[in-house]
């Protein structure tokens, strides 16, 4: 691929407030600049500085970046530290009694903890774990609802210098089991159920039926929080309940002062684009990543109450719940339940009530409130909010347009972030104090951040020339490796054609004149028409600016003439229309798209759905509609599809 085609012609631009930029940790584009120059002067010396200022240490690194065993980069190597200290005690002598985090449960209920509390439950459960065997270096899977639980048994585990693996609540036994036998797991922390939407559900029968699926002897004991109290399923040899191990432990716990680069985490992908991969993380690096990217992505405040709506089975979750608040001594909010339930202004009403003022989100859940109720955020007082965000997706221009006027009120910065589970946290992102916003466009990288765009040799394209999206150096809290197979780190991120030494994210972008970059869908996902290569997202965004239009997925599939035709999947704001209907829509959106981009990007087919193949992070997978779209049956992994009824639907074709 010498280069990707932009057909977007996004000219509107927002620029930050007087007000917001006074007050802002990163002050202007100065400020920005500063920071920038500072990295590419003395790269190493710049990264030292953030982490001796952001992090507290039990024995001081020497050395900052070890690239003797490239692409196995270390940083900190000689260093030692716990981060488990450094989001709790770290904070006990400044702000003990400050809320650490305000839980809304599924029925409203709310609880909230102080920072010494939580400590206190932390260094229990830690010496619970210990109680039962766990030590460090073991792999705890974490199959638990969102819930202060999930929180604690994620930071016992770094305490002890255990492992953990966060496996999604909504994942089957079928996808726990891989991850279980993936990362040869000594301990399971889960609980009975959880409750959503109003219903309790079962979880705990799906460890069980994991386990009994074969080939998980290394798991020894199975902790087990009790959440819905329903009637559950028990192995007096194995199972034990959280509230019987924490019985008679004490409540502090010495933490297990770790080298920087010991591992972390093992977090397993979305699967959006293929078979879901372990990535693994270090301590230092990734804590500081965290940390300092609250302070200036989201221009962090102590008097702010932060909001990621994440689930803790994601890498939002991690960075931007469990890691990156707690790090700098935020207060936050944590929701159970889902956003539709009791009705869907629960997000709207939760932001009021608590008084949130920096709210994180994803793209599918802004373009799924849109659809469900677009007036309803007026309906309550959104006053508190400063700062909104979006990760996860491109975010299209009209959705962004909304997210800005209707729930930030056009007085909210939306800093859309664009960053990994390898990245560990943002990579390119406004600064809320810095950048002039185009909607679509996740700006400009973090300084000290070396992101580019090459061809397929690995050259610098041109600005507004589109193609690879690369990373040039290391940065303290990338991946380190695949669990278990160094070479497909190696290979799927470090690829020889590119020189072996730039870090290839897997997404196609461009960056404009203004030096703005633009994500312009997977590499794997783009479409040759004609010989012009074109990025899924543009027709996409297209398409959802049609007023009827609520989601839209495009992607390619063989034609004779022009290479490939463009075949669209389109979810509507009202219902899925058939029939004259189906027809007439489908000619009017054909219209639309050639002349919102032009005739190239005209979809030669498409096909209407009540919803779109999602992954259970809420990504479409393209991967399967290029499947439908040949009308091939689907073989390749779904084990992380949400929803695989829709599939059937979506083989229909409007004629
Ligand atoms: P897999 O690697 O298994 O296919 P995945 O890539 O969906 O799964 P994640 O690490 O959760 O797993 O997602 C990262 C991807 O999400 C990025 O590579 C990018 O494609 C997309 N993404 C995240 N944030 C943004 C954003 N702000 N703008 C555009 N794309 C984004
Ligand atoms: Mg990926």
């Amino acid at each position: 691929m010498s280069s990707i085609e932009s057909v977007m012609n996004e000219t509107r631009v927002f620029e930050p407030a007087e007000s917001f930029k006074a007050q802002a940790n990163v002050k202007g584009m100065d400020g920005y600049r500063a920071l920038c120059e500072q990295a590419e002067k003395d790269y190493e010396g710049f990264w030292a500085g953030l982490a001796r200022e952001l992090l507290v240490w039990k024995k001081p690194f020497t050395k900052v970046l070890d690239e003797s065993n490239a692409p196995f980069y270390k940083w900190f190597d000689d260093g030692e530290m716990n981060v488990s200290y450094n989001c709790l005690d770290k904070h006990l002598a400044t702000q003990p009694n400050k809320i650490a985090i305000i839980f809304e449960a599924d029925d409203g209920k709310v609880t909230k903890i102080t920072y010494k509390d939580l400590y206190h439950r932390v260094c229990t459960f830690a010496n619970g774990l210990k109680a039962l065997g766990a030590k460090k270096g073991d792999r705890v899977i974490i199959y638990l609802p969102m819930s202060i639980e999930a929180v604690v048994a994620m930071q016992a585990c770094a305490r002890i210098g255990a492992i953990h693996s966060v496996v999604f609540g909504g994942f089957s036994a079928k996808s726990l089991h891989e991850r279980i036998t993936d990362a040869s797991a000594s301990l399971i922390i889960t609980a009975d159920g959880q409750f959503r939407g109003g219903k309790a559900m079962q979880l705990k029968p799906a460890v069980d039926d994991a386990l009994a699926m074969g080939g998980c002897e290394c798991v020894k004991k199975v902790v087990v929080y009790q959440r819905t109290a329903g009637e559950t399923a028990w192995d007096a040899q194995r199972d034990v309940w959280w509230h019987d191990a924490v019985q008679g432990q004490a409540d502090t716990c010495e933490p297990e002062w770790v080298n920087a680069e010991h591992p972390l985490f093992v977090l397993y992908t979305s699967g959006s684009t293929g078979k879901p991969k372990g990535v693994q993380h270090s301590s230092a690096g990734f804590l500081l990543h965290a940390i300092n990217t609250m302070r200036w992505t989201f221009d962090y405040k102590d008097s702010d109450i932060f909001w990621c709506t994440a689930d803790v089975g994601w890498i939002t979750g991690h960075t931007y719940v469990t890691y990156g608040p707690l790090g700098i001594g935020a207060t936050q909010l944590m929701f159970e339940g889902v956003p539709t339930y009791p009705d869907a202004g629960r997000f709207w009403k939760m932001i009021q009530d608590h008084k949130i003022t920096t709210f994180y989100t994803a793209p599918t859940a802004i373009r799924s409130l849109i659809k469900l109720g677009a007036d309803l955020p007026k309906q309550y007082d959104l006053s508190s909010l400063r700062l909104l965000g979006t990760v996860g997706e491109p975010i299209n221009p009209e959705a962004w347009m909304w997210y800005y006027n209707t729930v930030g009120q056009t007085r909210c910065p939306v800093v859309d972030t664009w960053w990994q589970t390898e990245t560990g946290g943002h990579m390119i992102t406004p600064l809320p104090g810095v950048h002039g916003l185009k909607p679509g466009s996740c700006t400009m990288a973090l300084p000290g951040i070396m992101a580019a765009i090459v061809d397929e040799a690995g050259h610098d394209v041109e600005k507004g020339k589109g193609g690879f999206l690369v990373i040039k150096r290391p940065w303290p809290s990338m991946i380190r490796t695949i669990y278990g197979d160094p070479e497909r780190y190696k290979k799927n991120y470090f690829p020889e054609d590119l020189g072996g030494k730039y870090y290839l994210a897997g997404d196609g972008a461009n960056c404009d004149l203004d030096g703005y970059f633009w994500i312009m869908g997977r590499i794997d996902d783009v479409l040759n028409v004609s010989g012009h290569r074109l990025g899924t997202m543009e027709i996409e965004s297209a398409l959802v600016a049609n007023p009827l239009v609520a989601e839209a997925a495009v992607v390619g599939k063989p034609h004779d003439i022009k290479g490939e035709a463009v075949v669209a999947y389109v979810v509507l704001k009202g219902a899925r229309p058939e029939g004259e209907d189906a027809k007439k829509i489908v000619a009017d959106l054909r219209n639309w798209v050639a002349k919102e981009i032009g005739p190239i990007a005209k979809p030669d087919e498409i096909r209407f759905g009540d919803n779109l193949p999602k992954t259970r992070s809420g990504k479409i997978m393209r991967r399967l509609l290029r499947a439908l779209a040949k009308g091939e049956e689907i073989t390749q992994d779904v084990s992380t599809l949400e929803n695989p009824a829709i599939l059937e639907q979506l083989k229909e074709v409007v004629k």
